[in-house]
């Protein structure tokens, strides 16, 4: 499923799946399974009513979400979109806007650093021999579409794409062949830094943790459907000109360790978020940095584009 947040309108956020020109409400088809099953309480059918907390409810959740989305499927399959539209059990996508997966993780985004070895080269860095991990607050998180701001703190603003994961269940100690199975899903982050703030403080914290300067989304793809994170093509246009271009496959830590050694001696929670690095290309080795009215795109294989576009303070 290619899961959203999205809202329709003035609404809340609603927790959906992206299907062709669709996008389906996963609370809405659930309660009209009960329906025509007869229940008494229909309500949200019993599906969360945040991203995250379906996250957080674990394998009950998630098949209660995919059959309330087979249910989605066969009415958009039989009756097409607008029988779904005027059945209140979704809408067209470009009616819902959407927010990111999960618009405020319960907790700092995770990151590595210099995992692309043509990344670590090109910032003047040998390849490490251990992951390198560093935050980002949770409050930087913005969604597709939304504005990047280029605070007065920084004269260096600059973009970086990445593959995000987002864990499903609970765990610490997680052996690496076991690694994978605990991701939930997949999404494409755009981990913006300040690298004059990155160099002047040290330790990475402050440039990296400016207002807005974590774009997600646009969708949360679920791991059935990326069998092997590393066989992604990676890049991020800026103005419709390539500036990064890579593929997951040149990690230097995959996936499934960088999770397994993130966990030695620390519970991952249910929708934490991974962002797995930056292949080569960023603005502080070309000198190309962002400037106010700049847009970008950055883009993961089989997951989608997350646009989002730079603004004066
Ligand atoms: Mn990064």
């Amino acid at each position: 499923m290619r899961l959203v947040t999205y809202r329709k309108g003035s609404s809340r956020p609603r927790v959906g799946a992206q299907v062709g020109e669709a996008v389906l409400d996963l609370a809405a088809l659930a309660a009209d399974l009960a329906r025509e099953r007869g229940a008494v309480r229909h309500g949200r059918g019993g599906v969360p009513k945040s991203l995250l907390e379906l996250i957080q409810g674990g394998v009950e959740a998630l098949a209660l979400a995919r059959e309330a989305f087979g249910h989605g499927e066969a009415i958009l399959k039989r009756d097409g979109v607008n029988a779904v539209v005027e059945r209140k059990l979704g809408v067209p996508a470009a009616k819902g806007r959407l927010e990111a997966p999960i618009p405020r993780p319960a907790r700092n985004v995770f990151c590595l650093g210099r995992n692309y070895k043509e990344h670590a080269a090109e910032r003047g860095a040998a390849a490490p021999e251990h992951p390198v991990y560093f935050t980002k607050a949770p409050e930087t998180v913005v969604a597709p579409g939304a504005r990047v701001i280029h605070h007065a703190a920084t004269k260096e603003l600059d973009y970086e794409v990445e593959l995000a994961v987002v864990i499903g269940a609970a765990a610490k100690d997680i052996p690496r062949e076991q690694a994978l199975a605990h991701v939930f899903g997949y999404t494409v982050v755009n981990d913006v830094t300040a690298r004059d703030l990155q160099k002047r403080h040290g330790q990475w914290f402050k440039g990296k943790s400016l207002d807005t300067c974590c774009p997600l989304g646009p969708v949360l793809v679920t791991a059935d459907e990326i069998p092997d994170p590393q066989t992604l093509a990676i890049t991020l246009r800026v103005n419709g000109e390539t500036r990064q271009s890579s593929h997951t496959s040149r990690m230097i830590f995959p996936v499934d360790e960088c999770i397994a050694v993130l966990s030695q001696g620390f519970t991952l929670l249910p929708g934490d978020v991974i962002a797995t690095g930056t292949p080569e290309g960023v603005g502080a080795a070309t000198g190309k940095l962002l400037k106010v009215g700049d847009k970008m795109e950055a883009e993961v294989e089989k997951i989608g584009v997350l646009a989002n576009k730079v603004v004066a303070p």
